[in-house]
């Protein structure tokens, strides 16, 4: 049966009471399909840990994942600023525009850094659900 890309995600609970992943959850590390497996365990296909109840560490659902826009707009601005600073050093060299040159050029890398990592996991998505609308099409 297909699945809905969009279907509510809840835990799944078997008789026993073990929680199981809900349809939507995959490896965050390559993409295996870790619906209805219990929510803390390894990846059956690349071994990566995952924990869904602590954070979703390791997994991710598709259909939860936002473009980062706001990490790429942060990322963008600390980095001019901190060309802009860079640049008023060179020309005239000051202590606090030094500290704020610093100040920026780290946030510029940690957002870029946290802006590369957001973009690949959302084009990671992006594939796993193109992948699923086209498994729904085909007639079965
Ligand atoms: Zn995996």
């Amino acid at each position: 049966m297909p699945i809905d890309p969009y279907d509510i995600q809840q835990w799944e609970t078997t008789d026993d009471g073990s929680e199981l992943n809900p349809p939507n959850t995959y490896c965050e590390n390559c993409a295996y399909d870790l619906r209805l497996l219990r929510i803390v365990g390894a990846c059956p296909e690349c071994g990566q840990a995952y924990n869904f109840r602590s954070g979703e560490q390791g997994v991710f659902q598709p259909h939860l994942v936002e473009p980062p826009v706001f990490d790429i707009f942060a990322a963008v601005s600390c980095g001019l600023l901190f060309l802009w600073l860079a640049s008023g050093l060179v020309q005239a060299f000051d202590l606090w525009t030094l500290i704020f040159t610093g100040i920026f050029g780290y946030l510029g890398w940690t957002f870029g850094r946290q802006a590369h990592q957001r973009l690949r996991r959302f084009l990671r998505a992006q594939k796993i659900i193109n992948r699923l609308i086209d498994d729904a099409d085909e007639p079965s």
